[in-house]
């Protein structure tokens, strides 16, 4: 990263800008999106963005050339990462920013979901063979492009490309949701477990789309409040899966617990339709909060945390 302190720039910071747009989720091609890093870094910039978080699915592969391309298109890039968890049996993404991916604990974590992922691929393609789907893992390997974290949109993109289906939502509703005949679980980390280890690499969590599916039948204001005990940050109210009364609903149970309230557009590229990049934004107070809690907790790890970059 190219600082070592979180830098409050007089753009992200709001101080010289009225209104400042932060979008504090996205995905590029370390994981399921289809942009490149550096891509989607012009793409958010082109967009009028002023802050945008990289947030792949468990893997921290894109910051250095997201870093990179944010100090070029003078837009402030913060590192971040969607981490698969599980609570009472169903999954939750929680978003962990601003830490130290090197954290041996997390590092470990991380790899046991990754290579959950990798070896759940070939059982998935072995269910849609059976349901005599022509499809092989080779085909969807094709489709990740190399990206350590292997998912079920890479088997759709696989899924469209021979003609199965038309479009990724098409693949999961009829063959990869749970409950289709191609779904596989797989391992993830105890959520409170998760937010313990984001912390301690001095990072913040925040929970993705609490509401969502998934997870909106596990997250309430009992499991917030066992999370927000654990050290959790911030609750993703404003997001493409939720209705107007789901926010404000969220935004109560955040505010009981002193939470920071961000949203985003969960951007895939392509990957994804009605997710454009700043779809959905985090207030700039909200965003001044989640780097504050973060700047205590890197203190507190005593950790080299990732920073934000460009600006
Ligand atoms: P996986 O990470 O392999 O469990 O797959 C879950 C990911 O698939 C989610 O994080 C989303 O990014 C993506 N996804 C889920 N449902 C859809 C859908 N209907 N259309 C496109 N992408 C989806
Ligand atoms: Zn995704
Ligand atoms: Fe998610
Ligand atoms: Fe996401």
């Amino acid at each position: 990263m190219s600082c070592r302190l979180v830098c409050f720039s007089g753009r992200a910071a709001g101080l010289t800008l009225g209104r400042v747009h932060i979008d504090l989720h996205t995905h590029s091609t370390a994981s399921d999106g289809t942009d490149r890093p550096a891509d989607l870094v012009a793409a958010a910039a082109a967009a009028g963005l002023d802050v945008v978080a990289l947030t792949d699915h468990d893997s921290s592969a894109g910051w250095a050339e997201a870093s990179e391309a944010a100090t070029r298109h003078h837009i402030s890039l913060v590192p971040g990462l969607e981490i698969s968890t599980m609570l009472a049996g169903a999954s939750v993404h929680l978003l962990g920013y601003l830490l130290d991916p090197a954290y041996e604990p997390l590092q470990a974590e991380l790899e046991l979901i990754l290579r959950a992922r990798d070896t759940r691929l070939a059982d998935v393609v072995e269910r849609l063979q059976h349901c005599g789907v022509d499809i092989c893992e080779a085909d969807v390997r094709r489709h990740a492009g190399g990206a350590l974290a292997v998912g079920r949109p890479h088997v759709a993109d696989a899924l469209v490309a021979s003609g199965v289906v038309a479009s990724r939502d098409e693949a999961f509703n009829t063959w990869l949701d749970r409950g289709r005949p191609g779904y596989v679980s797989r391992y993830a980390t105890a959520t409170p477990r998760m937010v313990e280890l984001v912390t301690a690499a001095g990072g913040a969590s925040v929970v993705a789309h609490p509401w969502g599916r998934g997870s909106r039948e596990v997250i309430d204001a009992e499991s917030v409040e066992t999370l927000a005990a654990a050290g959790l940050v911030g609750l993703e109210v404003h997001h493409h899966d939720h209705t107007g009364s789901d926010s404000r609903m969220l935004e109560t149970i955040a505010s009981e617990h002193d939470l920071v309230m961000t949203g985003s557009s969960d951007y895939h590229g392509t990957g994804k339709v009605n997710h454009e990049l700043g779809s959905h934004v985090t207030p700039t107070e909200e965003y001044e909060r989640l780097l504050d809690r973060a700047r205590v907790n890197a203190l507190a790890s005593r950790r080299e945390v990732a920073t934000v970059a460009g600006g």
